[in-house]
């Protein structure tokens, strides 16, 4: 099995969106010291395509929205340790800040990476994949207006990059039948807010992944024990009916940080 990790922001500004360097730095000198190796996550799509078996001590590192400090904190430490990483992009935001319709008040303005940063990063490796144009939830969109968010971003991320930008990430992990439907016609794979450790057999437009809010030392160390992913199984269904009970509607991705 191979565990996708979530991160956001890299660094000290602020608790919501910020996993900070210190703790960022740990994860990857945890994974360092215990083996694994990261592979991207279109490499991954690849593998459950291929029906192969999936590599053992292996992991994808993912990064939503594509923040400044992936260039100026996170890459530079990626590098240290020998990991490659996703990017998730918004298009019409590259180069801009976070402040996207249908943010938090509470989510602090933070910078994104210019397309100049990608095209760099893309050149020494980096992946990127697509996050839609305008971060809009899918769920909320259907016809022409769907189809354009995920169509026209993937176009960008190419042109830039020259890669395929073949994997989606859901905005707050949103989703419905018709989203996914259309994110099947245009993408390879997609990853969700779902807790979990990705299998041969999972969806491979519905990806699990383990936010790094979560993520400490002691489940670093449990990843590869067998009670581990129905432990994580049991979370997610536990965050599904806390949901139900939840009447404010709030982004998956931000309203964990919130409440913790
Ligand atoms: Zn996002």
């Amino acid at each position: 099995m191979v565990p996708i990790l979530t991160y956001h922001s890299v660094g000290t500004l602020n608790p919501i969106l910020d996993t900070p360097i210190e703790k960022f730095e740990q994860h990857l000198k945890s994974f360092a010291e215990s083996g694994y190796k990261a592979i991207t996550a279109s490499r991954l799509v690849q593998l459950m395509k291929a029906k192969s078996t999936l590599p053992e001590k292996t992991f994808v590192l993912t990064f939503d929205d594509g923040y400044r400090t992936f260039h100026t904190e996170a890459w530079p430490l990626l590098k240290k340790y020998g990991f490659n990483a996703t990017v998730f992009l918004i298009t019409d935001f590259c180069g801009k800040d976070n402040q996207w319709v249908g943010q938090p008040a509470s989510v602090p303005k933070a910078p994104l990476l210019t397309w100049s940063e990608v095209e760099e990063l893309a050149k020494q490796g980096c992946e990127f994949g697509g996050h839609t144009l305008s971060h809009r939830p899918l769920s909320t969109l259907s016809g022409e207006k769907l189809v354009d968010e995920l169509v026209q971003s993937k176009a960008k991320i190419m042109e830039v990059t020259g890669q395929d930008a073949s994997i989606f990430a859901y905005p707050y992990g949103d989703t419905s039948g018709d989203a996914i439907n259309a994110v099947r016609q245009h993408y390879d794979g997609a990853v969700s807010t779902d807790l979990g450790i990705c299998g041969l057999n999972s969806d491979k437009y519905l990806l699990p992944r383990i936010d790094s809010y979560y993520l400490t030392q002691e489940w670093i160390d449990n990843l590869e024990k067998p009670w581990f992913p129905p432990y994580l199984g049991f979370r997610q269904a536990l965050r599904r009916v806390k949901r139900v009970f939840q009447p404010d509607w709030q982004p998956d991705e931000y309203r964990d940080a919130n409440k913790n």
